[in-house]
């Protein structure tokens, strides 16, 4: 069905599949709304253009498995149309075969709406072309009888007001990354800052962002997946927040999900990398980050820093790189909170350790006074640890039927 341009009332946007009301206002207060129809279309091009990157996220998302780049490209997924991948590093075709589909994007001669993923982040080629030169480039063309090659980001020009969606991977993309840090010689931005506020894509919708360096695959692809189910009119508008992530993978600091947050809510810290314990005294920022690599693992589910060992250095973040260094200190606001959880460690633990040796028995254990184990003794309960659980268990049981056995 053909939709309103931006800027509509809700009210005459009419039947638009799979989009909520709410989702609806959002939008066209902000000025956007759709320029293009919803599916269901057969196919999807994704055109996956790269600018001051290391390919690091292309790597990343070749690992994903849920779901997988390849149940994409052979459109194994439900409801999900088939994409065709434009991506210099995987395509067979080369040279003016591999550009052709992006010339005709450009035309408006697809045939089939596109979505634009950009990784790497976006230079000022203003600066680069002063000498005749490009910072990242795809495909030439001639002006004035002579070859030039086009700048990944005057593609983006060319393209994002005829996209479906542009889709920025990765912390270089989304915020500018580790090219815009301090020092920055190339102009080097995210995309937000380079389409600016008020763009919309043809679907209406403002840039997504899937920040991480390198991000985690399976936020790429779930995001994805969920963009194509809203394009194809059977899935709402996924939540995302003010800066454009997926709400339901960024809102939540790392540090809530951590393997190791046990050990910071008891007071106990490493003191070296390879120690067990919460990384936070030697250069851990989780408490502040939004990330879930702990929760779902950097591939396939296995790995994600803490959980290997690696403190985090804020890499999702707007202020990555600069306002999380020097990477080996410990931030100074973990001074507070560390030493307020070593100062109740200091009584929570102790009294944990009784309930664990007291938990770690069976009532016939208990009478026969010893464990029939072959692999060790393990500590018997003293006559403290006995006294507390006296009280202790008086109290768990107080109020229920348990109590008058
Ligand atoms: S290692 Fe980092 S994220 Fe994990 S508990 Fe410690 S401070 Fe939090
Ligand atoms: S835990 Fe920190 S360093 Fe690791 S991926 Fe997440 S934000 Fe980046």
């Amino acid at each position: 069905m053909v939709i309103a341009p931006p800027g509509q009332p809700v009210s005459q946007v009419g039947n638009v599949a799979g989009i909520s009301q709410e989702a609806w206002a959002t939008i066209v207060a902000a000025g956007g709304g759709p320029r293009t129809k919803i599916g269901p279309f057969d196919r999807v091009h994704v055109f996956w253009l790269a600018g001051m990157s290391c390919d690091g996220c292309s790597i990343a998302v070749l690992g994903a498995t849920t779901p997988s780049v390849e149940s994409l490209l052979t459109g194994s997924l439900p409801a999900i149309p088939l994409v065709f991948l434009h991506h210099t590093a995987v395509q067979l075709e080369a040279g003016a075969a591999y550009m052709e589909p992006m010339w005709r994007a450009w035309r408006g001669e697809l045939g089939d709406p596109y979505v634009i993923v950009y990784e790497g982040s976006l230079a000022d080629e203003s600066l680069a072309a002063g000498s005749g030169g490009y910072w990242s480039a795809v495909g030439e063309e001639e002006v004035d009888g002579r070859l030039r090659q086009v700048p990944s980001a005057e593609w983006v020009r060319r393209l994002a007001p005829g996209a479906a969606a542009v889709i920025a991977i990765g912390t270089c993309a989304t915020w500018g990354g580790i090219p815009a840090a301090f020092g920055n010689v190339t102009g080097s931005m995210g995309m937000m800052d380079f389409l600016g506020k008020d763009y919309r894509s043809a679907l209406g919708l403002p840039v997504v962002n899937i920040p991480g360096c390198s991000p985690v695959g399976d936020n790429f692809t779930e995001t994805v997946a969920a963009v194509l189910l809203f394009l194809q009119g059977v899935g709402p508008l996924p939540e995302f927040d003010e800066l454009g992530r997926p709400a339901w993978l960024f809102g939540e600091t790392v540090h809530r999900n951590c393997t190791r947050a046990g050990y910071y809510e008891e007071g106990t810290f490493a003191e070296a990398y390879g120690d067990k314990e919460c990384l936070v005294e030697i250069g851990c920022w989780g408490p502040v980050v939004n990330c879930n690599i702990t929760s779902r693992g950097a591939i396939n589910h296995v790995g994600g820093c803490m959980n290997v060992g690696g403190v985090c250095i804020g890499c999702t973040m707007p202020g990555f790189p600069d306002r999380f260094a020097p990477f080996y200190k410990k931030p100074p606001g973990s001074t507070f909170s560390a030493t307020g959880a070593k100062l109740t460690g200091l009584f929570i633990r102790p009294l944990r350790r009784v309930s664990e040796r007291d938990r770690d028995r069976t009532a016939r254990w208990d009478r026969a006074g010893e464990v029939p184990s072959g692999w060790g003794a393990p500590p018997r309960p003293t006559f403290v640890d006995r006294l507390i659980h006296v009280g202790y268990d008086w109290i768990r049981h107080s109020g229920t039927a348990a109590k008058d056995r």
